[in-house]
């Protein structure tokens, strides 16, 4: 990272000055000026790194987020084989699948009561025998265990199952789920929002539309949602500047996303790796830099809230990300295992006070929020 007397020296070289002098004027990068970004290497990554923790400064404070959550995947049995996901096993898998069931969730929120979490993420596979019915009830069973934690469930793909095999409108499953209990959406399951991509990576999922609309209809019946991209593997900097425009697009519509969360694609066990070896992107620590301070200076306040993933790139890079434009650090995930079945091996647990250490590393102070970005009264 560079200082404040640096960076003059570094602007007064630099290619991209320009760009940079108008972000410093309070504008966007165009998506052609965006593209410019992308190609900067060296010490113009960590110019661009400074200039986009300076406008997350404006933009949000200094204050870096996180909220108490419990993960929980409730099966890893899927039909849809995307290749790069290492996680799902198929139905006809006779080993290594799991299929959780209601008594063993009412457990793992038991065990987790001491740490006060906010919120319970709970996404699945695509499995055969999961039905609108068996959404709705596991909706029903955490409120009944839990009548006030904040249900943030299901994913786009889910979503679509749910209302295939029940043969409903989206809107109708919404509808029937947000009664049941769910608060919020995560936005998983947008990978890249081109559909050539999707043909490469996920031929069996939802296309680009769908995922909009899938959103849209969320957000138009206030079911708030995350907004994620999959980055890193055989897309080009063009695709993520679409998959930005798209997500900008969709909020200045409906304004319902709470943040965007970049999520680096974590390729060791995967198909994906194998059969593409020679057109990986094979991405470096400066280049995830690179790309959260460009998610920073692209979306701004249209979407203010901007989340690393500790969980995809381990604390220390983790930690970088909030010197470059990142605003959240994410939850506490007390239990995660779909980076970990794809060769991560950065954990599935951190605990609120070891958060709140790691941030006061940075010299920052901390927040802890729930899922919407309401804040809780904070010691620092
Ligand atoms: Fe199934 Fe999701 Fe894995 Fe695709 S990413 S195979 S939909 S679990």
């Amino acid at each position: 990272m560079i200082g404040t007397r640096n960076v003059k020296d570094f602007l007064r070289t630099s290619s991209i000055k320009p760009i940079l002098n108008r972000i410093m004027n309070s504008e966007y990068p165009s998506p052609g000026e965006a593209y410019e970004l992308f190609k900067v290497q060296g010490r113009d990554i960590y110019l661009l790194a400074y200039i986009a923790d300076q406008v997350r400064e404006i933009q949000v404070g200094p204050a870096i987020s996180y909220v108490v959550n419990l993960n929980l995947n409730f099966t890893n049995v899927c039909t849809k084989n995307c290749l790069f996901c290492a996680y799902s096993v198929s139905p006809q898998s006779s080993n290594g699948f799991f299929e959780i069931s209601e008594d063993f969730i009412a457990e793992k929120i038991k065990r987790s009561l001491p740490h006060e979490i906010t919120e319970i993420c709970i996404q699945g596979g695509i499995h055969p025998h999961s039905s609108f019915e068996t959404y709705l009830q596991i909706l029903r069973n955490l409120r009944r265990i839990k009548p006030k934690i904040h249900i943030h469930a299901f994913s786009p793909q889910e979503i679509h199952h749910a209302a295939q095999t029940a043969d409903l409108t989206i809107q109708e499953v919404l509808k029937e789920f947000k009664k049941a209990g769910l608060d919020s959406m995560p936005g998983t399951a947008a990978e890249i929002l081109d559909d050539e991509i999707r043909r490469l990576i996920c031929p069996n999922k939802i296309k680009t539309a769908q995922w909009l609309d899938i959103i849209k209809t969320a957000h138009e019946l206030t079911i708030p949602t995350t907004s994620t991209i999959m980055f890193g593997h055989i897309e080009t900097p063009n695709h993520w500047i679409r998959h930005l425009e798209l997500l900008k697009e969709l909020q200045q519509e409906t304004g319902g996303f709470t943040e965007f969360i970049p999520l680096p694609f974590v390729s060791k066990k995967t198909l994906l790796a194998q059969k593409y070896s020679s057109q990986l992107l094979c991405m470096t620590n400066l280049d995830y830099l690179k790309f959260y301070a460009i998610s920073r200076l692209f979306l701004g306040e249209v979407i203010p809230n901007l989340q690393t993933s500790w969980v995809k790139l381990g604390f220390p890079l983790a930690l970088m990300t909030l010197n470059a434009g990142c605003n959240d650090i994410g939850g506490t995930l007390f239990e995660e295992n779909i980076t970990r079945s794809a060769g991560g091996v950065y954990g599935q647990v951190v605990t609120p006070s070891e958060i709140q250490s790691l941030i006061s590393t940075l010299g920052r102070p901390f927040k802890q929020r729930d899922t919407l970005y309401n804040y809780f009264n904070n010691p620092h």
